[in-house]
């Protein structure tokens, strides 16, 4: 077959997510992908990164014990066992998307795909025409004039994840997650951790008080942060990598990680063919319904909105969703929730102050630290704080940082989506002990305007 109801080229978060809907929803669909099941997410993305994490997080809590002196010792993590686990994971969950693509009757179609009219794709010779298309290509590392990886000591994010051993020293250009969650992971196996960030703080995305919280508590750790100095140019050095600051100052470290950010894989797709229209390095401009073109969507990292795979998951739903008729309002995702993901961890939902007051609302904040809450004190790692956002009395965002905050996300933003009050915190029994009561806590301390 050649016509399907539905096209899907990219089966990452969103790809895969659209293509699935549409099947279950007795449509006809073709979903094209030039690489691996599951996309960056999967492969080379929140999966990998995880299974590193959560591997040696047991290391960080045992550190966390052995500063309280209720114990003593060393454990070596085996990085090839881990490697070979992390790829074994990996394959089967390639072969468990398979049989569920064909058990919901997907057409999965191995190759890069093209638009060629605004109809029809072509995958290597083969036609293939639409009634509708989502494009979910997603994207990849970038990296600015000065940088570009070697992929042998200059790394982007994919590189480093395959290092077979702990490099002495990493230094990370881009304090974003990805570049602040690979630096833990190599911190945690005895690497030095140099961070240099251009912004004038880490975690430039975060509320301000978050972030620096954070730092100071990177600090801590003995990582060496440089912040508001961009890097001028990288020389690799044969056995390290010299990394040049605009101000002169130098960085040697045997690895260095390139993550500034991502570039949309746009390239080679022809989309003027259907009179697709790209912004910046080539984000795909979308319309309120995520439409890049009459009949043709455009969800996840490739239209630029949100580089998250929950949100290309949600945007590949909505897609197919309003394709199908099923809905015709437009694409609102709500308060979009995010964390950084490591032994001290970052969490938001919904807006920080600073968005709130650029918009011109009242904003008054109230917070709680994390030493009072039993759950972190039990884990020895009671820093941190939760902050919650107001404006006229209502929640508008939570964000916190410390051990677990991760955990908190979901609540946080069923509370932001819900429009909490402090009167239904008190409607709320809050199970004790848990982190949640922290939340509770940073909810109901008094609001402070600013
Ligand atoms: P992708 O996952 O990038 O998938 C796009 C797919 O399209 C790929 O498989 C690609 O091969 C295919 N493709 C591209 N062009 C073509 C073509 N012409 N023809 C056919 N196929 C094509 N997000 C989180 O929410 N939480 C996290 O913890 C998290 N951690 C991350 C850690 C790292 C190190 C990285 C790099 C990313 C992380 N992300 C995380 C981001 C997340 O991986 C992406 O937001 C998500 O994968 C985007 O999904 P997508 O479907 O838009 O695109």
């Amino acid at each position: 077959m050649s016509q399907f109801d539905i096209i899907v080229i990219g089966a990452g978060p969103g790809g895969y997510a659209a293509a699935l809907l549409a099947s279950q929803r007795g449509k006809t669909v073709a979903l094209i992908e030039k690489e691996h099941l599951g996309g960056t997410c999967l492969n080379w993305g929140c999966i990998p990164t995880k299974l590193y994490l959560g591997a040696t997080a047991h290391l960080e809590g045992l550190h966390a014990q052995s500063r309280l002196r209720l114990c003593s010792g060393t454990i070596n993590m085996d990085m090839a066992a881990l490697k070979k686990r992390k790829s074994a994971f990996v394959s089967a969950t390639h072969k468990a998307m398979g049989c569920c693509l064909e058990k919901h009757g997907v057409t999965l179609i191995l190759g890069r795909a093209r638009l060629s009219g605004a109809k029809a794709v072509t995958v290597d010779d083969r036609e293939l025409t639409f009634g509708n298309l989502v494009i979910a290509t997603g994207s990849s590392p970038n990296w600015f004039p000065g940088m570009e990886p070697d992929h042998s000591r200059i790394l982007d994010s994919t590189d480093l994840l395959d290092l077979e051993e702990a490099p002495e020293s990493l230094a990370v250009i881009g304090a974003g997650a990805i570049g602040l969650e690979m630096a833990d992971f190599w911190h945690r196996l005895g690497t030095q951790i140099h961070v240099i960030e251009a912004a004038p703080r880490i975690a430039p995305a975060e509320d301000e008080e978050i972030a620096q919280t954070l730092h100071g508590m990177l600090k801590r750790k003995k990582w060496n942060i440089v912040t508001g100095k961009r890097v001028a140019g990288l020389v690799n050095e044969g056995d390290a990598v010299l990394v040049r600051l605009e101000d002169g100052a130098e960085i040697r470290a045997a690895k260095t990680l390139v993550a500034v950010g991502r570039k949309p894989n746009t390239a080679g797709l022809c989309l003027d063919q259907a009179g697709v229209a790209l912004s910046g390095p080539g984000w795909i401009s979308t319309d309120e319904f995520l439409r890049a073109a009459p009949d043709i969507y455009a969800v996840g990292d490739v239209n630029g909105r949100t580089l998250l795979a929950h949100a290309a998951e949600h945007q590949g739903h909505y897609a197919v969703r309003h394709a199908l008729g099923e809905t015709s309002a437009p694409y609102e995702p709500g308060p979009m929730p995010g964390c950084i993901y490591g032994s001290i961890e970052v969490m938001r939902a919904g807006s920080t102050a600073a968005e709130l007051q650029v918009a011109g609302r009242p904003v008054a904040v109230s917070r709680a630290n994390l030493g009072a809450n039993p759950i972190s004190q039990a884990h020895g790692q009671a820093q941190g704080l939760v902050k919650a956002v107001w404006s006229d009395g209502v929640l508008h965002g939570v964000s916190a940082v410390g051990h677990g905050a991760s955990h908190l996300v979901t609540l946080a933003e069923i509370m932001v989506r819900d429009g909490w009050t402090v009167e239904t915190v008190h409607q709320h029994i809050f199970a004790h002990p848990t982190l949640d009561e922290a939340l509770r806590d940073a909810l109901v301390a008094p609001q402070e305007a600013l």
